[in-house]
């Protein structure tokens, strides 16, 4: 079993779905915990500490905007201070937006490449040398079936995953020489409230039942027919983080139940 005692991560966007299941299986292994994300602070504040209580590892939170680069670096810094120096990254905060590339808003598309793509770049910018100094480290890119593949009205988060596997890339071979990995992970549909809303919207368009409209987005693209778990993703992710793992470098591994085989 993978042990990742005295190990510090950094999640983003932990306080719901995919992040949340990410953090829970790397505390589960020892691992203490920076949460990262948005939501209601005394929520926040009972989840830090059914963590901590749980998994009985240290349990730190960050508010940080991962829209502002300045906002990404004190987040990094905030975690070495109160926790010791960063080990695992997660890059895994992300939104969607949905339209049609002619009437895609600008504001959208700079929040989504904001906040899929380049608060990657700052975090791992600022994370690395402390990976190096400490000569350890595992930096895991959440992308997406959509990372390798496109879908239309998704202009913005395609655009941005498929740069989150390009920066993937370039990270691992800049770290290759090193015990620092770093490699993508593409779920394809996982039923987090990011999913919930376009199953949501899908409903009221096609004015469907809501376990309709779930058939009907899974049968478009995923083969299984059944959705991802957080849990799968969160055991993926502390696989990543083992020695097993030591040379997966600069891999976009899909966990989509077929998607992107197609
Ligand atoms: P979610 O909406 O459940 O969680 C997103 C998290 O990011 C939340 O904690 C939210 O507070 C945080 N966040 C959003 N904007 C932020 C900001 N500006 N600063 C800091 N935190 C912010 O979504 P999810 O489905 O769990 O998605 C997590 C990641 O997985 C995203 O990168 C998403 O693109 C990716 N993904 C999701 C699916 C899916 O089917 N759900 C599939 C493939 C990839």
């Amino acid at each position: 079993m993978t042990t990742l005692k005295g190990k510090v991560a950094v999640v983003t966007g932990s306080t719901s779905g995919i992040g949340l299941g990410i953090a829970r299986s790397l505390a589960g292994a020892g691992a203490d915990l920076m949460l990262n994300g948005f939501g209601d602070p005394a929520a926040i504040e009972a989840l830090r500490k059914e963590l901590a209580t749980q998994f009985k590892v240290r349990v730190g939170y960050d508010g940080a905007d991962l829209s502002k680069p300045a906002e990404v670096r004190s987040l990094i810094a905030h975690a070495a201070a109160e926790l010791g120096g960063v080990d695992i990254l997660v890059n895994n905060a992300g939104i969607q937006h949905v339209a049609p590339v002619d009437e895609f808003p600008d504001d959208r598309w700079d929040a989504v490449i904001a906040i899929n793509l380049s608060a990657d770049f700052h975090a791992i910018k600022a994370a690395l040398p402390q990976m190096k100094k400490r000569g350890w480290g595992r930096i895991i890119n959440i992308a997406s079936a959509h990372g390798l593949v496109a879908s239309t009205n998704k202009v913005a988060y395609v655009t941005a995953k498929h740069g989150v596997v390009g920066m993937t890339k370039v990270v691992a071979l800049e770290t290759a020489g090193t015990a620092i990995t770093c490699n993508a992970i593409c779920p394809g549909w996982v039923l987090t409230p990011l999913v919930q809303k376009q199953i949501d919207d899908l409903a009221r368009r096609e004015k469907l039942a809501a376990a309709e409209a779930k058939r009907r987005l899974l049968a478009e693209k995923q083969p299984s027919g059944e959705f991802v778990t957080t849990e799968q993703i969160g055991a993926l992710a502390l696989y990543l983080c083992s020695e097993a793992a030591a040379q997966i470098r600069g891999a976009a591994l899909s966990i989509d139940g077929g998607w992107t085989a197609q």
